[in-house]
């Protein structure tokens, strides 16, 4: 895609039927997933077995001779004990990434929207055995309050995961200890044109990247929406959110924000197109609007 002077690439790790459509948005009733038949089956729904689709992906952004990656995916070799999907992976994402052009060496910013598995896992790759920061010139620029809840000053999450514990410490210190880090809170502008803002539910640092060029806008909602059925039905959150109250205020807020702005979405997770806009809709819920394919 390109919009205003920002070519936009994305790069899928993992894309197939993840769980029960019920158990990813538990708060839908069931019936809504068939009501929406048409703008969910095949991309986000399998009607069949009754699946939610989604991707795991990585967005790519060129401007201004910079590139940028947003959330790096699940990444290869760990350890993540009950999670099949992303136990010892051995997937191909740097691969891809050459074949679009994209090496290590030149990615200058990394955003990781937050600090869950799935976004973090190619921060880093094992070289002899240590995990060392995957893009070497890269500033990783990740939320302060993910950073603190996530690591040893939060407990490890509480340590309500286990997993979180392994999570930050094979994609998340290694960056400290290497010096990559700059953590951000509240809203930050970190180039002409781009700026990370915190919409904390979801986690408590989760966020969004809202992009402007040219008269263009975007915003890169990470995992405040996992399904489309959460647009139509913004107060749902997933069964990955910590605080769903919270999540779906923040969903609520963003996407009003879109439908008002003509703001194109572009969440972390959906196949298809991958991205969308939305529209207001009578009630006060929302609408899809153009994919992205369609714009
Ligand atoms: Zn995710």
């Amino acid at each position: 895609m390109v919009l205003g002077d920002v070519e936009i690439l994305r790069v899928v790790e993992w894309r197939g039927a993840f769980l029960p459509a019920g158990d990813l948005v538990p708060d839908v009733a069931p019936g809504v997933w068939a009501d929406h038949r048409d703008a969910l089956a095949p991309d986000h729904w399998d009607p069949v077995g009754d699946l939610a689709v989604v991707a795991l992906q990585t967005w790519v952004l060129r401007i201004g001779g910079m590139t940028v990656l947003i959330d790096p995916g699940v990444g290869n070799g760990r350890e993540r004990p009950g999670n099949p999907l992303f136990h010892m992976r051995e997937g191909d994402l740097p691969g891809r990434l050459a074949r679009a052009g994209v090496r290590p060496e030149d990615v200058d910013v990394v955003v990781n929207t937050h600090l869950h598995a799935d976004h973090v896992g190619w921060n880093t790759h094992d070289v002899d055995g240590e995990w060392v920061p995957t893009f070497p010139n890269a500033r990783y620029l990740l939320p302060a309050a993910d950073d603190a809840y996530f690591g040893p000053a939060g407990g490890y999450g509480g340590g309500a995961h286990p997993v979180d514990r392994l999570v930050h410490e094979d994609s998340v210190a290694p960056l400290h200890r290497a010096g990559r880090v700059r953590l951000w809170e509240g809203v930050h502008r970190f180039a002409d044109g781009l700026t990370l803002e915190s919409v904390p539910g979801h986690t408590p640092g989760s966020s969004v990247l809202r992009v402007e060029s040219g008269g263009d806008r975007a915003v890169f909602v990470g995992d405040l929406l996992h399904s489309p059925v959460q647009i139509l039905h913004p107060g749902a959150a997933s069964c990955f959110c910590l605080d769903p109250v919270r999540a779906a205020a923040g969903r609520r807020r963003v996407l009003g924000r879109a439908a008002d702005r003509s703001e194109l979405v572009v969440p972390a997770h959906f196949g298809g197109a991958g991205a969308v806009e939305v529209r207001h809709a009578p009630g006060g819920g929302f609408a899809l609007g153009p994919w992205a394919d369609r714009r």
